[in-house]
């Protein structure tokens, strides 16, 4: 199998099988992110060989292992839903070719990717199996979008999505705590709440923000440009923003990232979750917090 540097996928991709048809991410200008900094390249396309000869290889897998069915793909790189129209196409047919019980194609995607994309194009690549996208939308305030080099604005974000809706492509967020910065997290908790109320993601996964030295946040941090909240802020950011969601949704905080775990279902489980995270802001410290923070090396 061809693969490329740390491999990312979201938590609940855990079963699917990981193709690499790009690495990189297209982008990489988003100030708190360090994820695609191993690689000696910004973005590149896998070429096609690769991604069949991968397919193959797969298929010769599966053959001994009597009883295995791949339903899921979910293919690997930041973004490769920026890829053509025409490539994603292409894709699709080759895993139908050589792996016919697929029924859904998932993958990592920028609001931008979408953009680029028809109606009529989004509707066709519904009907090729793609399904199930995650966006790191961040944060539905403006401001915060814009001083992290997001690329999109908080109105893109409500425009592409209800262009996703329309095409009956489902879609997970990730959301990332702290991103507004120190005392404006439960700001930016409820404009995201805002946005998500106006579409409908079928999951909200909350990251919390982990500063690495070699991210260019770092550096705006040194310059006194930019505060990161307190730990505590961050649980108190989250708690508005599930008191604040009125859609039907999974809401989820289950990465590294969080020194608590936990999910559920929204409006079901909200009283629950906001009851788990009371009990965190009334019992836990803000240095026990910062401890954890600072043991996760690498998310
Ligand atoms: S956060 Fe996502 S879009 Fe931004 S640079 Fe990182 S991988 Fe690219």
């Amino acid at each position: 199998m061809h693969y490329t540097g740390t491999i990312w996928r979201p938590p609940y991709e855990a079963e699917s099988l990981l193709i690499e048809v790009t690495a990189g991410c297209t982008h990489h200008r988003c100030k708190f992110c360090t994820l695609y900094n191993d690689l000696p390249f910004k973005f590149k396309m896998s070429p096609m060989e690769d991604i069949e000869c991968d397919l193959q290889e797969v298929k010769r897998a599966v053959k001994g292992l009597r009883g295995r069915r791949i339903d899921r793909v979910f293919l690997t790189g930041a973004n490769p839903f920026v890829l053509s129209y025409d490539k994603l196409v292409a894709i699709a047919e080759l895993i139908q070719k050589y792996l016919p019980s697929v029924r859904s194609i998932g993958s990592f995607a920028r609001i931008t990717d979408i953009t680029s994309k028809s109606d009529g194009e989004l509707a066709k690549l519904r009907a090729l199996g793609y399904d199930g996208l995650t966006i790191g939308i961040e944060t539905g305030d403006d401001e915060a979008l814009q001083f992290m080099n997001k690329g999109y604005t908080s109105a893109d974000i409500i425009e592409q999505c209800q262009r996703l809706d329309a095409a009956d492509i489902h879609y997970n967020f990730f959301y990332l705590v702290s991103i507004s910065g120190a005392g404006r997290g439960e700001i930016g908790a409820r404009l995201t709440a805002d946005i998500c109320n106006q579409i409908h993601p079928t999951l909200i996964g909350a990251n919390m923000l982990t500063i690495y030295p070699d991210s260019e946040l770092y550096e705006e941090i040194q310059r006194g440009n930019w505060r990161e909240e307190g730990e505590l802020e961050k649980y108190k950011e989250i708690r508005t923003l599930i008191e604040n969601l009125q859609i039907p949704t999974i809401f989820a905080a289950m990465g590294a990232s969080n020194a608590y775990q936990f999910h559920g279902q929204l409006p079901k489980d909200r009283k629950k979750l906001l009851s788990f995270l009371d009990k965190i802001i009334e019992n836990v410290s803000e240095e026990e917090l910062q401890q954890y923070r600072k043991s996760v090396y690498h998310l």
